[in-house]
């Protein structure tokens, strides 16, 4: 069997406080977009995951969150785990602030329910996507949506008008939990306006959840990778993108653009910044 595992962007990113249990309460509105992970699933004999990736430095054993999904799976079943090879072909940039494990693992979810008789409903698999990772729940749902808690609280919202994405992954990548543990101590900027990014999807007003996209971790950034993201959003915005932002901790900036010919001209000019480019669409 073989699905597609998409990528996630931040419109809006918002760190509300921490709590006892060690993480933090946020609240973001995600959105998917077409840049995929495939994931190819073979039943084998006898028992064990293995998994096979074009990344050597990725885990090929129950480690990689894939796997991780799979176990998931047959625990929540109450089956013995099963003999399973999982190939992923990964493009989404790694460590990149875009969810590409979490949606590696929510792909398997869905192929594996799909495979039941009385298969459950997606918040139902969201669920179990919960035991897996933070992220994976919203990985399960797909789409544009509203995620509170540790991002597994989730509300759909109405869908992003479809545009063009361009997005740059520096060559660097970030720590996630370093970046988490610093953002107490960050004097915040600002704060994104959800309810207003909730309001212009509401209107379907594409432009007004553009500007308003913002994510409080820029501001944690240490200042050399900050200047690094600001050069990416500026080029996007001065080739025409209707607004641009970092997605989770980063340290992928994006644009969101109307026309593709002005996508394809911060396409070119971010290639010759270095970095991983992609120019896709919302989904
Ligand atoms: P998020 O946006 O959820 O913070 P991210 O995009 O920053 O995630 P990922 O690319 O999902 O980060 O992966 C981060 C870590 O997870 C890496 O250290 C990687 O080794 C590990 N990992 C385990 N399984 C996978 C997988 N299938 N794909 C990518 N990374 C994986």
């Amino acid at each position: 069997m073989e699905v597609p595992a998409r990528a996630k962007l931040n419109l809006t990113l918002d760190v509300l406080g921490s709590r006892p249990d060690g993480y933090h309460d946020l609240r973001m509105v995600m959105q998917t977009i077409d840049l995929s992970d495939r994931l190819t699933l073979k039943a084998k004999e006898g028992k064990g995951i293995c998994v096979y990736t074009n990344l050597h430095f990725l885990p090929n054993n129950e480690k990689n969150l894939a796997a991780q999904a799979a176990l998931v799976w047959w625990e929540t079943r109450k089956e013995p785990p099963q003999g399973l090879d999982i190939t992923i072909d990964k493009r989404i940039p790694v460590c990149a602030g875009m969810a590409g494990g979490s949606s590696d693992a929510a792909a398997i979810l869905r192929a594996l329910n799909a495979m039941e008789d009385t298969p459950l409903s997606p918040m139902e698999l969201a669920r179990v996507g919960e035991r897996v990772g933070s992220d994976v729940p919203y990985c399960v749902l797909g789409g544009t949506a509203l995620a509170e808690g540790r991002g597994e609280i989730l509300t759909p919202l109405p869908p992003l008008p479809q545009c063009w994405v361009v997005l740059c992954k520096p060559e660097f990548s970030i720590s996630t939990p370093a970046l988490f543990a610093k953002i107490d101590r960050v004097r915040l900027r600002c704060r994104p306006d959800t309810k207003g990014v909730i309001a212009a999807l509401e209107a379907g007003d594409l432009a007004g959840v553009a500007r308003r996209m913002y994510n409080v971790f820029e501001d944690a950034l240490p200042l050399h990778r900050r200047s690094r993201v600001n050069d990416i959003k500026n080029i996007l915005i001065q080739c025409g993108a209707l607004g641009a932002s970092m997605s989770g901790t980063g340290p992928t900036a994006f644009g969101l653009f109307e026309d593709k010919n002005c996508a394809l001209e911060a396409q070119e000019r971010l290639n010759g910044l270095g970095g991983e480019v992609f120019l896709t669409q919302t989904v």
